[in-house]
């Protein structure tokens, strides 16, 4: 006998009848949920999605392929989703079960249709049939397992992780679908009695049919009649609810992982005209935000990763990326879909029930709270934009004034004097004072352009790091030149507080000048300079060779031309803070660690560390703000390097040397904080 089924076996016609009516009105109510929240999103400024199908099927194909691998890696390979313990493996278990039940109905459902049509198309039998029924009974207990963990996990509850009733609803649905499945299964072996493989592959059903030896055929279909209708009523029940609750990132988690902006550290560019068409800058009201923002809003599903990798929300400062999103999301549901179109109807007092964007929803502290670090975007699994939807908001409070203090000092001085100090352009070569390091004008064949930074040419700390990096070059012969009193600030602090026109005038200036002395390879000791380099300059024109010193380092020690003698055995412990725009925006760890490596033989790591670091608190123009001595980032980094029992602690980025030398000795302790051109420096015995 061939083992198979009939998909509704034992179910009258009239049963059959109303479980597709069912379906339909069920469908329905998902797909109003899904239109609701549609309309929404549609107030936002528009996103060009008919680009994506424009031109020949190449271009198309071209377009689609970033979108279609972020669903392959992060919605059905889960690869956002590890890392996390029983978290992680348990919504992977939910997943895969969840995906290959849904995937077996729809088969069920196809064989259906086939034997509809006609009874030689039925192929939901042998081979295909113990396949399969094998299959969807695994996946079913990975399903049930992932639920238990789930609830498990609710009833421990961590701080981070949102919740509401409806969490309770979904899991106990999902454990109930799942339970009612198997039994229907089981009931199903004892009327139908199959024998052999065609009884075995349903293992899990077997099992439990021995539950139920002791009912008679008849007793077992009236049974099964019933189960099935409470396992379909389940169903449909699930599938109306979606978008009513948590569940509806199953949706929009993969639309907004195929739309969202994939590029760390990449800012969009606001122009003058768009400026003066909108009359306004940056984004003042929800709808200001574009439609895929909006969107992202829903996508959240509150697990909090963002949040416990927020240095902001980790030093007590009143800022959790997590809550940005979810006041967001209400005000979108607030203003969008109750009182904006009451007060567009005319509604009396409708307008005064409108929620404001800024001061009311979004407080100024918890705006200027963030560092830019991008470790919330780096985490969350559905690729929301957190720093975007801040940065956009420090647009707005920018363009209207609302920015004062130091931080507002700092840009006023970049303008004025093209750095945040407010020194005279023609100091910014004093840095070099005694050293030979040419100026453009004086090496014009160089082939690396040193750009030195504000912090390299004002701060007397950070102006050590360059001395120690140009005495590096000199050593290796490396025909470099540096720009002197020609270098102007890259604005990356400026953009990244929201001053988009300082940053492109700066940008701009930088870049003719780049232009002017035909600089194509830039080398830099700042991650920031970095990124402006490779991610911020391109939009305006500006393509170069950018290498931060440690890769340039790193290249000069493998190719012999600085020979560094052994690190003797018993020397100083060293650990390695990670920068937040070199090893997470810009993944380059491997570099310095290699550097130092070759200082010293006990490089001892910190738990945050790579692309997982944990930012200084200086990013995001923070360093140019005042800060509550409690709620310093750089104590809780000062005290993990600390923990590590090194003597020294390197650092990459003038800002990270600033921060950690700060938290060090808020510590009371005597280790040294020294970028890792100093040490490399040191151990060479390089005289100035
Ligand atoms: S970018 Fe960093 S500081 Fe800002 S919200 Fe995200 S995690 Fe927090
Ligand atoms: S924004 Fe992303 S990481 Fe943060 S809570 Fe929502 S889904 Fe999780």
């Amino acid at each position: 006998m061939i083992p198979t089924r009939e998909t509704f076996g034992n179910i009258p016609p009239a049963s059959i009848l109303l479980f597709y009516l069912l379906t339909i009105i069920s469908l329905a109510i998902f797909a109003h949920g899904v239109w609701r929240r549609f309309k929404l999103w549609r107030q936002g400024v528009s996103i060009d999605v008919e680009h994506l199908f424009r031109g020949g099927f190449k271009q198309v194909c071209a377009r689609l392929k970033p979108g279609l691998l972020r669903l392959w890696t992060d919605a059905l390979g889960q690869q956002r989703v590890r890392g996390r313990g029983l978290a992680s493996l348990a919504h992977i278990w939910l997943f895969a079960g969840f995906m290959m039940l849904f995937l077996g109905t729809t088969m069920l459902e196809v064989d259906n249709i086939a034997s509809w049509i006609s009874k030689s198309l039925h192929f939901h039998q042998g081979t295909y049939y113990v396949i399969y029924e094998f299959t969807l009974d695994a996946f079913g207990l990975l399903f049930l397992a992932g639920c238990v963990m789930f609830v498990w996990r609710r009833t421990r509850r961590p701080p981070s992780l949102g919740h509401n009733a409806a969490d309770w609803y979904v899991l106990i649905s999902f454990l109930a679908i799942g339970i009612t499945g198997y039994l229907v299964e089981a009931l199903r072996i004892v009327w139908q009695q199959p024998e052999g493989i065609g009884a075995k592959c349903s293992f899990v059903g077997l099992w439990m049919a021995h539950w139920f030896s002791g009912l008679t055929e008849a007793g077992a279909r009236s049974t099964h009649l019933v189960v099935w209708w409470v396992h379909s009523l389940l169903v449909f029940l699930f599938i109306a609810t979606i978008p009513y609750t948590r569940l509806m990132h199953i949706i929009l988690g993969p639309l907004n992982l195929f739309f969202a902006p994939a590029v760390l550290g990449r800012m969009k560019p606001i122009t003058m005209e768009e400026v003066e068409q909108t009359e306004r800058i940056g984004v003042a009201a929800i709808e200001h935000y574009d439609q895929q923002q909006l969107l992202s809003l829903d996508a959240c599903m509150e697990c909090g990763r963002c949040e416990e990798a927020c240095p902001a929300f980790a030093s007590g400062k009143p800022l959790s990326p997590k809550r940005v999103v979810q006041d967001l999301k209400g005000l979108m549901t607030a203003n969008l879909s109750l009182v904006a179109p009451a007060a567009a109807a005319g509604a009396p007092g409708a307008k005064s029930f409108l929620r404001a964007l800024h001061d009311e929803t979004i407080l100024a502290e918890t705006l200027w709270a963030c560092t830019a670090c991008s470790a919330c975007v780096q985490v969350c699994p559905v690729r929301i934009d957190q720093l975007t939807l801040i940065t956009d908001l420090r647009r707005n409070r920018v363009g209207e004034g609302a920015l004062s203090g130091t931080a507002a000092t700092a840009l006023r001085r970049m303008q004025a004097s093209g750095n945040p100090w407010g020194l005279p352009p023609t100091e910014r070569g004093n840095w070099a004072e005694g050293l030979r390091a040419p100026t453009v004008r004086e090496n014009p064949n160089f082939e690396w352009l040193y750009w030195i930074g504000c912090a390299g040419a004002y701060d007397r700390r950070a102006q050590r790091v360059a001395r120690a990096m140009v005495k590096l070059l000199n050593h290796a012969q490396v025909n470099f030149a540096i720009l002197g009193r020609e270098e102007k600030c890259t604005g990356d602090s400026a953009r990244r507080l929201g001053e988009e026109f300082l940053f492109q005038e700066l940008a701009q200036a930088n870049i003719a000048t780049l232009t002017k002395y035909k600089v194509r390879k830039i080398l830099t000791h700042c991650p920031h300079g970095l990124n402006a380099f490779l991610k911020d300059y391109p939009q305006f024109g500006g393509h170069y060779e950018v290498v931060h010193h440690s890769q340039l380092l790193e290249q000069l020690i493998a190719a012999g031309r600085l020979k560094v003698p052994a690190a003797a055995s018993g020397a100083d412990a060293i650990t390695y803070h990670d920068p937040c725009y070199l090893a997470r925006v810009n993944r380059i760890h491997d570099a310095p660690r290699s550097v130092l490596s070759a200082s010293t033989k006990d490089l001892r790591e910190m738990g945050r560390r790579r692309e997982k670091t944990f930012c200084c608190g200086a990013g995001g123009g923070r360093i140019w703000m005042e800060e509550d001595p409690k709620q310093r980032v750089s104590t809780l980094r000062a005290r993990e390097a600390l923990g590590t029992g090194a003597k020294t602690v390197a650092v990459s980025c003038p800002f990270c040397l600033t921060m950690m030398t700060d938290g060090i000795a808020a510590q009371s302790s005597t280790t040294r904080v020294l970028d890792i051109a100093e040490i490399l420096a040191d151990k060479l015995s390089l005289p100035d």
